[in-house]
C-alpha cells in the first residue's frame, strides 16, 4: 500500500523509533471511544490481526465475515477491514459501554492510534497524528509501551514481509484485466493467509510464503 498523504501536514514533523518517547498517552481513553466510529475504510486487517481475533473470540474467518469484519478493495486487492454498524458507524467490536471487545488483540492500526506507521527503505518508523485524538494534553510514553504488542521484533518482521508482499502484488495486478483471474488471485490470498489457525502463526506464515509468492507471480 502506498502512503501518499503528506505526513508533514498531519504530524508534528517528527519520526519516532520504537524506544522513543512520544506524546501519545491517552491515560486509558477514559469515557472516550471517539476514534472507534467511522473507521471502516482505515482499519485494514493483516493476517496476524485476523488470526489473533479469531482465536480470542473462537470464531473462524468466515464467521467474523458475517458481522464483524468486511471485505473491501485496496487497489485491486481485497482485504478485510473492521466493519462499522450501519447508521451509527460504530465499530462492530465496540461494546455499548464504550469498551473495545477485543482490546487484548486489537488490530495493529488500532494499537497505534494516534500514532501511524510509514514504510520506507525496507523498514518503518512511527509518526504522531496531531489533532487526531480528541483528548487534550496527551502525555509522553515510549512507543513500545504504547503499542504493547508481544514479540515486537517478530511482529515487525511479519509486518514488513506482509507489506512487501502486498506492494509487489499490487504492482502485478495493475497488468491483469481479466476479472476471473483477479478473483482467483484474491481467493488464493484469502485462503492462504487469512485462515491460518496453527498454533504458531509466524512459523506457518513463513512456511507458506515461498509457494504463495510463486502462485501469486511475485518475487
Ligand atoms: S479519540 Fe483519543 S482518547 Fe478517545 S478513544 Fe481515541 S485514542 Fe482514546
Ligand atoms: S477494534 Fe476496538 S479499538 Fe479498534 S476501532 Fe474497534 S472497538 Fe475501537
Amino acid at each position: 500500500m502506498d502512503n501518499t498523504v503528506n505526513l508533514y501536514e498531519i504530524t508534528d514533523g517528527k519520526f519516532y523509533r520504537i524506544d522513543d518517547l512520544v506524546d501519545a498517552d491517552t491515560d486509558g481513553c477514559v469515557n472516550c471511544s471517539a476514534c472507534c466510529y467511522g473507521v471502516g475504510d482505515l482499519v485494514v486487517l493483516t493476517p496476524y490481526d485476523v488470526y489473533e481475533i479469531s482465536r480470542y473470540l473462537d470464531l473462524s474467518f468466515d464467521e467474523l465475515c458475517l458481522d464483524k469484519i468486511e471485505l473491501r478493495y485496496h487497489d485491486k486487492i481485497i482485504l478485510p477491514h473492521l466493519k462499522m454498524l450501519p447508521g451509527s458507524e460504530k465499530c462492530s467490536f465496540l461494546s455499548d459501554e464504550g469498551w473495545c471487545g477485543i482490546h487484548a488483540c486489537r488490530p495493529s492500526i488500532c494499537r497505534l492510534f494516534p500514532l501511524g506507521r510509514v514504510y520506507e527503505d525496507g523498514d518503518f518508523k512511527f509518526f504522531l497524528q496531531t489533532n487526531a485524538c480528541i483528548k487534550p494534553n496527551l502525555t509522553p510514553i515510549r512507543v513500545a509501551d504504547w503499542i504493547g504488542i508481544k514479540n515486537y521484533d517478530e511482529n515487525k518482521k511479519f509486518l514488513l514481509t506482509w507489506h512487501q508482499l502486498l506492494k509487489a502484488l499490487s504492482f502485478r495486478l495493475k497488468f491483469i484485466r481479466d476479472d476471473q483471474e483477479l478473483k482467483n488471485i484474491n481467493a488464493y490470498l484469502f485462503d492462504t493467509f487469512f485462515r491460518i489457525s496453527d498454533t504458531d502463526f509466524y512459523e506457518t506464515f513463513y512456511s507458506i510464503m515461498p509457494e504463495a509468492k510463486k502462485i501469486l507471480g511475485i518475487i
